[in-house]
């Protein structure tokens, strides 16, 4: 994800996307399996020298389970993503990609201890251990992708 410098406006520049899912460098990974592309709305601003860059990103992946091991999918959000690039001479443009990436894996949780809650399901994906099957609902992404749809407007 490239920010040309020259190009950020004044009052700072809204930039909305999608970077492959290869863009995440997990190809042979045995535990996390990228599933779609890594969406982003990022606001790029000129202060004293400096990019500074913030805004979220949000991708779904596939994680192994480490209690049943089995694939279950999740999604992986970055609310706050901040990053400040100081700017040097004859710079021209700035490349998010590595940061885009280290900021999600560092949102990959770290599994919880445990088996099963009182009610026999998985306490890390959520699959009924008793019949292997059922899932309990995912949360809706729609809540918590609000404030980026907000920021469209
Ligand atoms: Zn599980």
């Amino acid at each position: 994800m490239i920010i040309e410098i020259q190009k950020i406006s004044e009052n700072g520049s809204t930039y909305e996307g999608a970077l492959p899912p290869e863009s995440l460098d997990l190809e042979g990974d045995k535990f996390i399996r990228p599933k779609g592309d890594v969406r982003y709305v990022l606001t790029a601003e000129i202060v004293s020298e400096q990019v500074i860059v913030r805004g979220s990103l949000e991708t779904e992946l596939d994680l192994l389970c480490v209690v049943c091991a089995e694939f279950f999918s999740t999604t992986v959000r970055v609310s706050s993503f901040l990053r400040a690039y100081a700017i040097k001479p004859g710079m021209e443009r700035l490349d998010l990609t590595e940061d885009i990436r280290e900021d999600i894996l560092l949102e990959v949780p770290h599994y919880p201890r445990g088996e099963t809650d009182e009610t026999e399901h998985c306490r890390v994906c959520g699959r009924n251990l008793k019949t292997n099957t059922e899932a309990r609902s995912t949360e809706s992404t729609t809540e918590v992708w609000d404030p980026l749809n907000r920021l469209k407007l």
